[in-house]
Parts: structure tokens; sequence; C-alpha cells
């Protein structure tokens, strides 16, 4: 048999695309796991996103935009638990107001409503912030990614192939560790490994894994919602933040530190070939050329809890550091270019029969249902159906 279209990855992204497909079309998913959702997806800050840092005009702006309202869609019509909550952005000093500023101007330019509050009307809203000023954020929520994987896994009409890794793609054909399958369009959203399916040139994923901290005993109690940094410019994520998820508990992270295995959720994770690969890379040197400096100091708050503690405690003073315990950490799939730059925006590519999304980090679970419409979209248009 030929599939219409096999998709690869087993992520939200892979899924969300799987539900957007025509449904007249025979459609084949692979997950090399036994269950959907293990790797990015199921280890994320579980934040439904509302869009206010990307650039307009970019796929990730729009997307983010958007997906919040699927998003919460979608939660809504399969009875999944989500609250929009909201989420404040804290200036903890003058410096970083004229950046919070510009925030608050992007946001505007991606129709994202949002409230500037002074030092007291911040406290009304978290009491226990440190803040000359902050943003407000209404749209931002938090939701179980698992739980929407899982329900798009349900409702998709195909085949669910799990544990079943798919080793190569040659023109319709995908190699897998379950035999060979055929498909007339192939698409990739195989998170960590995706440029290692597309061969691709232009583009590498280096694995950037974030830490997270489980705040427990009194100190949970200071966080009633999402409590977030101003962002550093020069840095692509978000800053370590606090968020209680929707059954109720408060964690702190992700930082962002270089991970040795694409998959490697531990220091002690480490893989040859991913290492090899992340090393021999030029673009890999000269953003560590760039960064170093930034990166020496994530290396430092990843060993060290007392220094975790501390970025915490910017936000939130009361946070003590013996109600930190370490949890699971997550890996980003995040795409560098050969000059050493981060892929800023979404990276969806078409190869002959092949639609490769090489670059879907956060936002892109918020997005995912978005993702989704436009790799299908993307799909139909060459289609030789
Ligand atoms: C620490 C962290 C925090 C984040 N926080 C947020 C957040 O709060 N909100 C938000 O919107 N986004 C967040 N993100 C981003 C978001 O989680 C990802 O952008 C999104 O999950 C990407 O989904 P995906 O399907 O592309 O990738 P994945 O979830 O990684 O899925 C890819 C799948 O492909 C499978 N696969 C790989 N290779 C093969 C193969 N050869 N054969 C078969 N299967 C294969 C993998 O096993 C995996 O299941 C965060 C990410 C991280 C890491």
């Amino acid at each position: 048999m030929i599939f219409d279209y096999a998709i690869i990855g087993g992520g939200i992204v892979g899924l969300a695309t799987a539900l957007a497909l025509p449904e007249s079309s025979s459609v084949i998913l692979f997950e090399k796991e036994p269950q959907f959702a293990a790797h990015q997806t199921g280890r994320n800050s579980a934040v439904i996103h509302s869009g206010i840092y990307y650039k307009p005009g970019t796929l990730k702006a729009r997307m983010a935009v958007d997906g919040n309202r699927s998003m919460v869609e979608f939660c809504r019509a399969h009875a999944i638990p989500f609250d929009i909550c909201g989420k404040l952005i804290v200036a903890t000093g003058d410096a970083e107001v004229a950046r919070l500023r510009k925030l608050e101007e992007n946001a505007r330019g991606n129709g994202v409503a949002t409230r500037w509050l002074d030092a007291a009307e911040a406290k009304e809203i978290e009491p226990h912030v440190s803040a000359v000023a902050a943003l407000h954020v209404p749209s931002t929520g938090v939701v179980d990614y698992r739980l929407v994987s899982e329900a798009m896994a349900r409702s998709i009409r195909g085949q669910l192939e799990l544990s079943c890794r798919v080793l190569a793609i040659e023109n319709d054909r995908l190699i897998t560790t379950n035999g060979d399958f055929r498909a007339r369009t192939i698409i990739n959203c195989a998170g960590l490994f995706s440029d290692r399916l597309a061969r691709s040139r232009n583009i590498r994923i280096v694995p950037f894994r974030g830490e997270y901290y489980d705040v427990t005993g009194a100190s949970a109690s200071l966080v009633r919602t999402l409590i977030y940094p101003v962002p550093n410019p020069d840095f692509p994520f978000l800053g370590v933040h606090l968020t209680r998820g929707v059954e109720g508990h408060v964690h702190a992270g992700p930082n962002a530190v270089l991970a040795l295995a694409r998959e490697g959720y531990r220091w002690r994770d480490i893989n040859l070939r991913d290492s090899f690969e992340t090393f021999t890379y030029g673009g890999f040197w000269r953003l560590a050329a760039r960064n170093w400096e930034e990166g020496g100091r994530e290396v430092l708050r990843s060993v060290s809890r007392h220094l975790f503690a501390q970025s915490v405690q910017r936000l939130v003073p009361g946070i003590q550091e013996r109600d930190l315990h370490r949890s699971r950490a997550g890996v980003r799939a995040q795409a560098l270019l050969p000059s050493g730059a981060l892929a800023d925006d979404f990276v969806i590519e078409r190869r002959g029969n092949a639609i490769h999304v090489c670059n879907a980090p956060s936002p892109a679970a918020t997005a995912s249902l978005e993702i989704g419409k436009y790799v299908a979209a993307e799909a139909a248009k060459g289609c030789r159906l």
C-alpha cells in the first residue's frame, strides 16, 4: 500500500499535523517511543503562550497568537483541564523597565492585550514579587501538553505506529525498524532529530537542556500564577520563571545548558555521535565565541542549587533554597545556522515530496494546531494524490 501521507514524530507538532490532513486521505504516523509526547512536548513548562515576545509578522508571532485561541478551543472541546491564569513579567530594577516597555510595544504589534503595572499594582496580582514595574498578560495560561497530545492521537484517523523508528527517507520510501513503508508525501516532525532526517546542510539542531526544580513547602504558596523575568534580548530563551501548573504544583525553570546528547536529560547522558556533530559544527563555535560568558554562568547555575535559587529569589525573594527540588528536564530542539545565529522563526521547508519541520522550538506547543494547519496546506499544494 502507498499512503498519501507519512508523518515522522509523535510529538504535538506531528500529531497536530496528522489531525489537519484531509479526512479522505490515508495517513500513517511513526513514533520511535512506546508513547506519544515523550520528548519536548512532555517535558516543557506547560505554558499556553500569548505571543508577546516574537517579532510581528513572523510565523512564531502569528501562530502563537492564533494558537493560544485554538489551543483553548481544543481543550474545551476535549474536556482537557487548562487555566488561563495570566502571567506577570517583572522588572526588578530600573534598567529592566526600558526593556519591558519594548516588550509592551512588541505585544501591541502582535495584537496581544497587556496591562502596565506599578509596584503596588503588581503586588495585587502576585503579593510576594519584587518588582519596580510589571507587565500583566491576561491571555497566558497553563495546560498539560501530554493530555493534549493524547487527545489529538485519539482523534486521528490513520495508522499510528508506536515504537517504530524511521531510519531513513529515500524518495517515497521510509525505511523503519518495522520494515519499509511508502508514502506520496512525507512530513518530518522529528523534533530533536529533524535535521538528521532532512539531511540538512543549512541547519543543525543543537540541543539545549532546560532544567527545572519543584518548588514545595511554604515557598510554593508565594506563587499564585506565572512569574517571569524580563528576557535578556541577547539570549533566545525566556529566562528562569515560576509556574503554577494546571494541577496546582509550582515549578521553577528552565535554565539553558548545552546537552551532550540530543535526548540528554542529565549531565551524565552523553552521546558520542550527537556531541561530535555539535562540536564539529562551525556554527556552534561562532555561537560559543559570542556567548561564552553567559554560557559559563548557565553551567554554574546548572550544577549549583544555590545559584539557581538566587535567580528565582530575584523574582520572589521569600523563596527558600531548601524548598527547591530537582525535577525532570527537557531538551530544546533549537536550530543553529552556520553563521552561529539561532534560527529565530519556525523553519518549515519543502524538498521534493517531503516537508521538513526543521525548527519548532517554543512556543510550538502553543502554536501546534496552527503549525499543523500550515503544514497540511503546504502538503496539499504539492500534492500528487
Ligand atoms: C524545556 C522546554 C520548555 C518549553 N516550554 C514551552 C511552553 O511552556 N510552551 C510552549 O508552547 N512550548 C514550550 N516548549 C517548546 C515545545 O515543547 C516544543 O516546541 C514542542 O513540543 C515541539 O513539538 P515537536 O512535536 O516538534 O517535538 P517533540 O515533542 O520532541 O516530538 C518529536 C517526536 O519525534 C520522535 N522522533 C524523532 N526521531 C524519530 C524517528 N527517526 N522516527 C520516529 N520518531 C522519531 C521523537 O521520539 C519525538 O516524540 C518548551 C520546550 C522545552 C524543551
